[in-house]
């Protein structure tokens, strides 16, 4: 059954309260002080693994390789990146040399790739990829040139740009809800999104929120991460718990 657009502005609206709660705690994701390129190889990073993971395994990267110079891993064989990813049970400390990502290779791939296209239309600097555009739509098409930029990648990133590290002129307009396991989970079980697909929670963003259909992908992710798990939702403490029409069952045979 869909669910009125009433119902689902209150949602939002309870999302986005407990969203300005959690910032006054200042509990913010994310580091606003990395350096751009390694900024942008955390969100590479970011899949198929915890998000905390994935940010400080960019770190034990870069201890393993030297360097997050884009033009220097650029340059370095393909080998030498993927030894570094896949790690080294024989090295004497093995929890330090353990596998950096589930599939080593893809991102050893993914990597080289990303700093190769960085060199050759970046001048390898990530922050011309969204200094010199307000178009939140171009900056996403850019980076989805990236091998493994796709939408949810894109578009957490210009999220991240936007809501934590200070990048004020882009045009908010045009930034979307970054469609995740978490947020999908959320959207379907609260009923904001009538449809399992990725179109249906980026339209209804957009008619929730037209000045900014981004701005629920942080309390849906929290709340996705923190309350609504796949097989024990903790609903009793969820701060949309009191209204939420509870529609487990719209996912739980395919999380
Ligand atoms: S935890 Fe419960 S109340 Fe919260 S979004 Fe999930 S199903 Fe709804």
């Amino acid at each position: 059954m869909k669910e009125s657009l009433s119902y689902k502005k209150r949602i939002s609206n309870t999302m986005l309260d407990f969203d300005r709660r959690a910032r006054s705690r200042k509990q913010n994701r994310f580091s606003k002080g990395d350096p751009a390129q390694k900024f942008m190889f955390q969100v590479l990073f970011d899949q198929n693994m915890d998000w905390k993971l994935a940010w400080k395994n960019v770190e034990l990267f870069e201890t393993r390789i030297g360097t997050l110079n884009v033009k220097k891993i650029a340059k370095m064989p393909l080998g030498d990146i993927h030894r570094a990813m896949k790690g080294d049970k024989r090295k004497s400390d093995p929890d330090e040399w353990k596998a950096l990502h589930r599939f080593p290779k893809k991102l050893s791939s993914w990597m080289k790739g990303t700093c190769k296209r960085l060199v050759k239309e970046y001048a390898g600097d990530p922050r011309h990829i969204w200094n010199n555009t307000k178009s939140a739509r171009l900056i996403e098409e850019r980076l989805k040139e990236f091998p493994g930029f796709g939408q949810k990648k894109a578009s957490m990133l210009i999220n991240i740009l936007a809501n934590d590290r200070g990048f004020r002129n882009i045009d908010r307009t045009e930034i979307d809800i970054s469609v995740d396991s978490l947020v999908r989970r959320v959207f379907l079980r609260t009923g904001l999104a009538d449809f399992d697909s990725k179109d249906d929670i980026i339209q209804v963003s957009r008619k929730l929120h037209p000045e900014f259909p981004g701005i629920l992908d942080l309390p849906a992710w929290r709340i996705g991460q923190d309350y609504c798990s796949p097989t024990w939702p903790d609903c009793n403490k969820c701060p949309v718990g009191m209204i939420c029409k509870k529609k487990k069952w719209r996912t739980r045979d395919t999380d």
